[in-house]
C-alpha cells in the first residue's frame, strides 16, 4: 500500500502519552471498519521503520522470511484465513537489542535483532513468538488496546471523507503507536489477558502446523531473564499463567506438529 511519510506533519517522535494509555475496560461502541485498522497497522509499520535502522543481515532475513512464511500458510487454512489471504505479508528485521518482534494489520512484521540473538538456533521458539504476534494482527486486537479517547477520535476522523493516516495529529499517532506495541511507556500496559490467551493458543497452533516444535514457545517464555521488562515484556509478563495454559494447550499442539512433520514440514533452517 505504501502510504507516505506525514509530510508536513510534526513527526510523533516518543511523545507524552496521556491520550494513548490503553484502557483494559474500553468498551467499543462504533467498531472501526477492518479496512481502517489495516491502513493504521500499515501506517505504523512504516512509521516504525522509518525510525528504525534495519539489518543488513542476510541470514536473519531469510530465517524471519521463512518462518513467517510458514507460519502465515498455516493462518491462512485456520479461523483468520480471509485476513491471513488479504494481508500483504512482508517482515524486516531492525537492528535494536530489544527482545521483541511486532506484527501489524495489514501484514507488517518487524522483528528485532535482540530477539534474533536470544532464541539463536531455537527456530521453535521464533516460530512461537511470530505465531502469537501474527494472531494479534490477524485478530486486530489493538482496536480494543487503544484508550476511548483515541477511538474515539479515528471513529470521528474516518468520518471525514477525506481521512486519510497522514492526517493524524501527534497524539493520536502516539496513542496508535502504544495501542501496536510499537512504543514502551513507563508503566507496564495492562495485559488484555483474553488476547494473550488467544494469541498464545492461537498462534502456538500456527507455529506447530507450520512445522515448529510447539514446546518452543514454552521454552521461549521460561527462558526469559526473571526481573527482564523491557521489550515484548513490557506488554507481557513470563507468567506462570501462561505457561500452565501453553502445557494444556501443548497435546493438541503436538498433534498438529506431527501432522506437519508427517506431510514433510520441516523448521530446520539451512
Ligand atoms: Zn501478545
Amino acid at each position: 500500500m505504501g502510504l507516505p511519510a506525514c509530510a508536513g506533519m510534526t513527526p510523533p517522535a516518543v511523545p507524552e502519552m496521556p491520550a494513548g494509555v490503553p484502557s483494559p475496560e474500553v468498551s467499543i461502541s462504533i467498531p472501526l471498519p477492518v479496512g481502517v485498522l489495516d491502513q493504521v497497522g500499515q501506517w505504523v509499520f512504516d512509521f516504525q521503520l522509518r525510525n528504525s535502522h534495519e539489518s543488513k543481515n542476510k541470514v536473519y532475513a531469510k530465517l524471519v522470511d521463512e518462518t513467517l512464511q510458514r507460519v502465515v500458510t498455516a493462518a491462512k487454512r485456520g479461523e483468520y484465513a480471509e485476513a491471513a489471504k488479504k494481508f500483504n505479508w512482508k517482515v524486516k528485521v531492525v537492528q535494536d537489542n530489544s527482545i521483541n518482534a511486532l506484527a501489524f494489520p495489514g501484514g507488517g512484521v518487524i522483528v528485532y535483532t535482540g530477539l534474533l540473538e536470544q532464541v539463536g538456533k531455537h527456530t521453535d521458539q521464533l516460530g512461537a513468538v511470530l505465531g502469537h504476534e501474527v494472531v494479534h494482527a490477524l485478530a486486530r486486537h489493538f482496536e480494543q488496546r487503544m484508550s476511548k479517547e483515541l477511538h474515539e477520535n479515528l471513529v470521528k476522523s474516518v468520518e471525514d471523507t477525506n481521512w486519510t493516516t497522514e492526517g493524524f495529529s501527534p497524539e493520536v499517532a502516539a496513542g496508535l503507536l502504544v495501542a501496536l506495541g510499537a512504543r514502551e511507556i513507563s508503566t507496564i500496559l495492562p495485559v488484555v489477558r483474553d488476547q494473550e490467551s488467544q494469541a498464545d493458543h492461537i498462534g502456538v497452533e500456527l507455529a506447530a502446523e507450520g512445522g515448529y516444535d510447539p514446546r518452543g514457545a514454552i521454552d521461549f517464555w521460561k527462558s526469559q531473564p526473571p526481573h527482564a521488562s523491557g521489550g515484548m515484556l513490557a506488554t507481557h509478563p513470563s507468567d506462570a499463567e501462561r505457561i500452565q495454559k501453553l502445557e494444556n494447550w501443548l497435546p493438541d499442539a503436538f498433534k498438529l506438529y506431527e501432522a506437519a512433520k508427517d506431510s514433510g514440514a520441516s523448521a530446520s533452517i539451512r
